[in-house]
């Protein structure tokens, strides 16, 4: 069976509009429409999609299209005072960005619920998923998205469907980072070597940040370039079928 090559873009919101045209432009030429948005309610609680807003119009034609619309947390920030090593975690992976690693589940099924339906009565369909933001996922999370039945999930290694508890694919994501010179030289030389997986499904995630560095763009191309040789670009609920 051919691979598939799972391209995303991250914290897709009114907030980071010109950001994500430019990212689909990248995309495009590589993937087509066969592109998963990760969408944000409400990010950082400053930038909501608002209905009946162009932004909001524009979720709804390109999932019309045919993109994948995915629920990315719901404010993205993490707001919780972690203790111990989550803290810990959290503070070094995500600079704050861990929304869903320290909610009870009773509070990470709400969010999950009022993001679900915000973004479900703009589109005027069913999401695909729930990815958390820096796809950390506290154990109370994974338990609510089983209650929420969410068809997929991913986190770093693997994607999953907690409706069903069934393991879709193993494998790494290429993703990017560049809030510092040493994280961005650190990720371009990660993607140089991912890039050449032979894991079957290989993940390209995109964040908005990442089209302001000509370098990292660059990276992104050559990753979709060699990602698609031996692969077809897919949606995820693609693994619904194959697995
Ligand atoms: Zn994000």
């Amino acid at each position: 069976m051919t691979g598939l090559l799972l391209a995303s873009i991250h914290d897709v919101s009114p907030r980071f509009e010109s950001e994500v045209d430019r990212l689909v432009e990248v995309l495009q030429p590589h993937v087509g429409d066969r592109i998963a948005m990760l969408v944000v309610p409400n990010h950082w609680g400053s930038a909501p999609i608002v209905p009946g807003s162009p932004f909001a119009a524009r979720l709804r034609r390109w999932s019309e299209a045919g993109f994948e619309m995915f629920l990315h947390g719901f404010y993205h920030r993490d707001d919780h005072r972690h203790t111990g090593a989550d803290g810990i975690r959290a503070r070094l992976m995500t600079n704050g960005e861990g929304e869903f690693l320290g909610l009870s589940r009773a509070q990470a099924r709400e969010r999950i619920e009022r993001g679900r339906s915000l973004v479900e009565d703009l589109l005027g369909a069913p999401i695909a998923g729930f990815i958390a933001p820096a796809w950390l996922y506290g154990p109370n999370t994974v338990e609510a998205l089983e209650d929420c039945d969410i068809p997929i999930a991913e986190s770093h290694w693997r994607v999953w469907s907690p409706a069903t508890g069934r393991d879709l694919a193993k494998g790494p994501v290429i993703t990017w980072a560049s809030r510092t010179p040493s994280r961005l030289a650190s990720s371009l030389a990660a993607a140089a070597l991912l890039r050449h997986s032979r894991s079957r499904v290989l993940r390209i995630g995109v964040h908005p940040p990442d089209v302001r560095h000509p370098r990292l763009v660059k990276s992104i191309q050559r990753a979709l370039a060699a990602g698609t040789k031996a692969r077809r670009a897919a949606g995820y609920s693609a693994l619904l079928k194959t697995s």
